[in-house]
C-alpha cells in the first residue's frame, strides 16, 4: 500500500480520498477551508497543514481543485507541488480545467522531472461516494499504466484516452454533449406537459426510444418522476450552474481555438449565464428548464 498526497478535499475530494483510505493506502490531505479538513479527517484522511506536509513521503500526489487558477497556484510557486514533490512522485489532476492549463501542467511537470496524467473525472458525487468514478486518463504508456494502479480503488471504468491532454479533453467534450442534451431534455418535458401527457408515462415512452439520454434518466426535470432529479429537492444543486458554467464555457473555448462551430453548446452556455445572472449559481443545471416554461414557472421549482 501507498502514502498518498490529496490536495482539495472538497465535495468530491473527500470522498474520493476516503476511497483510497478505505482500500488501505495512507492519504495526507490538505486543503484551505477548515471545514473540509474536518470533513475529510473523519472519513480517516490524515490531514496536514500545507503541500508541503502533503507530499511529505508520498508516492503520488491528487489534485481535486474548483478552476484551472486554483490548479495553477498549487502545482506552482515555493509552498507549490513542484517545490516540495520529491523525485519520482507521480502527479494527477482530477480537476475539470482547459486543455491549456493540462498542457502547461504537462509540460512544466516534464521540465522538472515529474511524470503528470491528466487524469478528470465523471459520476457526480455519488460516484465518487460508490467508487463508481469514470476515469479519463491522458499521459504517456507508462505513467497511464501507475495511474491506473492509483485510481482503481475510487473508479467503476478508468480509459486510458491517449497522450498528456487526451483525458481532459475527452471530459470537455462528454460534458458539453450533456448540457446539450440536457436542453433537449428541458423542451421535451415542458413541451410533454403541455400536450397533457402524464410525466411518468412520457418518461417510460423516452427511455425505450430514440430520445433515451443519460440526463433523461437520471435528471428527468419534472418531480416525481425519477428519484435522482434535482426537481424533487427545489432544484438544489446536485450538479450546479456554476460547475456546468465553468465545464460548458471551457467546451466553447475549445470550440473557439479549433475553429468547430458549436451553436448548440453556445446555447447551452447561454441559458446558464442568464441563471447565474438571475442569481441562480448554487442552483441545480436543471432548472434551466425554466426556459422552456411558457410563463416560466415549473412544477416543483418554487422560484427562489
Ligand atoms: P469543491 O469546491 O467542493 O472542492 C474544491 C476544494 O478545493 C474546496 O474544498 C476548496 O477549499 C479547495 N481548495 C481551493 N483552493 C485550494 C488551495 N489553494 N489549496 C488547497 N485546497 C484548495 O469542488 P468539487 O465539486 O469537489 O469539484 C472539484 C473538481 O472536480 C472541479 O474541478 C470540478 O469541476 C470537478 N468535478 C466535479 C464534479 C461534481 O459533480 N461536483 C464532477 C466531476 C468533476
Amino acid at each position: 500500500m501507498s502514502t498518498i498526497a490529496w490536495i482539495g478535499l472538497g465535495h468530491m475530494g473527500a470522498p474520493m480520498a476516503a476511497n483510497l483510505v478505505a482500500a488501505g493506502h495512507t492519504v495526507r490531505g490538505y486543503d484551505i477551508a477548515p471545514a473540509c479538513v474536518q470533513a475529510a479527517q473523519a472519513r480517516g484522511v490524515t490531514t496536514v497543514a500545507s503541500v508541503a506536509e502533503a507530499l511529505e513521503g508520498a508516492e503520488a500526489c491528487f489534485t481535486s481543485l474548483p478552476m484551472p487558477q486554483h490548479v495553477r497556484g498549487v502545482y506552482d510557486g515555493p509552498d507549490g507541488i513542484w517545490a516540495h514533490a520529491a523525485e519520482g512522485t507521480l502527479l494527477l489532476d482530477t480537476s475539470t480545467v482547459d486543455v491549456e492549463t493540462s498542457r502547461w501542467c504537462h509540460d512544466e511537470s516534464a521540465a522538472r522531472g515529474f511524470a503528470f496524467v491528466d487524469s478528470p473525472v465523471s459520476g457526480g458525487t455519488a460516484g465518487a461516494e460508490a467508487h463508481s468514478l469514470t476515469f479519463m486518463l491522458g499521459g504517456a504508456p507508462g505513467d497511464l499504466d501507475r495511474a491506473r494502479g492509483y485510481v482503481q480503488a475510487m473508479a467503476g471504468s478508468v480509459i486510458s484516452c491517449g497522450a498528456g491532454t487526451a483525458g481532459i479533453a475527452a471530459k470537455l467534450v462528454n460534458n458539453m454533449m450533456l448540457f446539450v442534451s440536457m436542453m433537449g431534455v428541458a423542451e421535451a418535458s415542458q413541451l410533454a406537459e403541455q400536450l397533457g401527457l402524464d410525466a411518468q408515462v412520457f418518461y417510460q415512452v423516452a427511455d425505450v426510444s430514440s430520445g433515451q439520454s443519460w440526463p433523461q434518466r437520471t435528471w428527468y426535470p419534472v418531480p416525481g418522476v425519477v428519484p435522482t432529479a434535482a426537481a424533487n429537492r427545489n432544484f438544489d444543486a446536485t450538479f450546479s450552474v456554476d460547475l456546468a458554467r465553468k465545464d460548458c464555457s471551457l467546451a466553447v473555448q475549445a470550440g473557439q481555438t479549433t475553429g468547430v462551430h458549436l451553436p448548440a453548446a453556445t446555447l447551452a452556455l447561454s441559458q446558464l449565464d442568464e441563471l447565474i445572472a438571475e442569481g441562480f449559481g448554487g442552483k441545480d443545471c436543471t432548472l434551466v428548464t425554466k426556459f422552456a416554461s411558457p410563463d416560466g414557472t415549473l412544477r416543483g421549482w418554487d422560484g427562489r
